[in-house]
């Protein structure tokens, strides 16, 4: 079937299975052939999709184990983060770390080595993998961790489903006592003043930066800083405190077609990003707002990919170190708005020291994320983005990538070395598991 990632680019022509039980698994692995796993597709660009095999486990979606004590959940790969929020939510316990979409499994997470609104503060997801299994090429399912297959769970964590395909994983949940997060708005009137509230809001557990991208000359990065912390019951004002973990209402918005793409040009991507930046800062200040609002805020809106018309997107998502931060993120930004095709979203996102994953993307440095619609020139624009992030010593994020350069993936992961000779012992020769993403990059 003609399948995609997020962006809807590129599409291609897949064979796609989907595992109904565990124990078809090794007949799958001794087929000849190539495969990848498949999670829930959130990822951007090609990096669930094999044309010769990709692997959906759709009914590996069973939660195993909970230790109401510790907090410890034992689960299936296939298990989607939407369902750990809503069994467990409720309880007062809460994952450690989350992306921006709760649509994501927890295979996805592993794979890509997810980070949050709280990598400075928390790490990456796998940071807080304690176990899990995975089935490699030779048919063999291993019990990897820190102290079991210690190599393989450091390829495994950002690997991309390049060494096998996860079965199960265990990992710590925390404590919540409401389902509240105290949200400070921020508003920020140039690059220096974004990065310096960041740095003062270290203190806090999550934060983030909403970066108008069309701005220019003194306005250059201005944005509009969210940040806040889980709220104790106590605080909770009234009207909230009667059922303080509840679940949001239902309900969702749907796009039901492809917006022409005339719909987004540099007038109506300046309008949104102006009107939003004078919006956030007219309502700057405090209040709590649910943690469904705050960490996923386009999770409300269904198929919102499609508003980027027939030819898809890409998402841009680079980091570079802190000290190369300040210029190089002027550096993009500015690109970028010459350019005049600024994007509707544009994150920026302070990121602690890297972990132990050796394909995972977070590095200490700022992080910047933008959509791009697929243009006649956007691979220029995009390639001009890369050699600004090579230049000052960044990378790109492979979960969203669907068009860099082999070259600039090398020169940017000083893990790669490592990562290959796990996967190597892992994955066979030639590799068994190979994605169009590893294919292009030629990993
Ligand atoms: C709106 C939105 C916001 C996002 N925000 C963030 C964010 O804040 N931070 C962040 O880090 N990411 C973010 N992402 C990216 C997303 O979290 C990752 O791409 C994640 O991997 C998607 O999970 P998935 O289950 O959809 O996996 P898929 O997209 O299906 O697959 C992603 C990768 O995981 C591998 N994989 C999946 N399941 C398995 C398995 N069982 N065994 C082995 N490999 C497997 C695939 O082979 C592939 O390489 C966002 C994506 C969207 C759409």
């Amino acid at each position: 079937m003609r399948l995609s990632g997020w962006g809807r680019y590129p599409i291609l022509d897949c064979r796609l299975e989907r595992l109904r039980r565990r124990e078809d698994l090794p007949a799958l692995l001794r087929r000849g052939g190539t495969l990848i796993a498949r999670g829930n597709g959130r990822s951007y660009g090609d990096a669930a999709l094999n044309p010769e095999l990709t692997l959906a486990m759709p009914a590996m979606d069973r939660m195993q184990a909970f230790d109401a004590e510790t907090g410890l959940l034992s689960c299936e790969a296939g298990v989607l983060l939407a369902d750990i929020l809503e069994t467990f939510a409720p309880r007062g316990w809460f994952p450690p770390v989350i992306p921006g979409t709760k649509l994501v499994t927890v295979g996805g997470m592993i794979a890509a080595d997810v980070h949050g609104k709280n990598h400075h503060r928390d790490g990456t997801f796998g940071a807080h993998v304690e176990s899990l299994t995975l089935a490699t090429a030779d048919g063999e399912v291993r019990e990897c961790s820190r102290r079991q297959h210690a190599g393989l769970f450091r390829a495994t964590l950002g690997g991309m489903g390049l060494t096998g395909v996860i079965l199960s994983a265990r990992f710590r949940l925390r404590p919540i006592e409401t389902a509240f997060i105290l949200q400070e708005t921020l508003a920020a009137r140039s690059l220096d003043e974004t990065m310096a509230l960041f740095e003062a809001s270290r203190g806090l557990p999550y934060s983030v930066a909403w970066i108008d991208c069309l701005a220019r000359g003194a306005k250059l990065g201005r944005a509009v800083l969210m940040r806040g912390a889980f709220m104790e019951r106590g605080a909770l004002p009234p009207r909230l405190a009667a059922d303080p973990l509840r679940l949001p209402p239902a309900g969702r918005l749907r796009v039901p077609v492809d917006a022409p793409s005339m719909l987004l040009n540099r007038a109506s991507i300046g309008l949104f990003n102006g009107l939003y930046y004078r919006l956030a800062r007219a309502r700057a200040g405090t209040r709590p707002v649910h943690f469904e609002p705050f960490f996923f805020p386009l999770d409300r809106i269904e198929a919102w990919n499609r508003l980027y018309g027939r030819r898809g997107f890409v998402q841009y998502q680079c980091v570079l170190p802190k000290s190369e931060s300040p210029a190089g993120i002027a550096a993009l930004l500015e690109r970028v708005a010459a350019a005049g095709q600024g994007s509707f979203l544009a994150v920026l996102k302070l990121f602690g020291p890297a972990g132990e994953g050796l394909l995972s993307f977070p590095m200490e440095g700022y992080t910047l994320a933008l959509d791009f619609p697929v243009r006649n020139a956007t691979p220029a624009l995009l390639d001009a983005l890369d050699a600004i992030t090579h230049r000052h010593g960044g990378r790109v994020y492979l979960a969203k990538d669907a068009r860099c350069a082999p070259q600039r993936v090398r020169e940017g992961y000083a893990g790669l070395g490592g990562f290959e000779a796990a996967r190597a012992a892992a994955a066979g020769a030639p590799p068994k598991f190979a994605s169009a993403l590893s294919r292009r990059l030629g990993l």
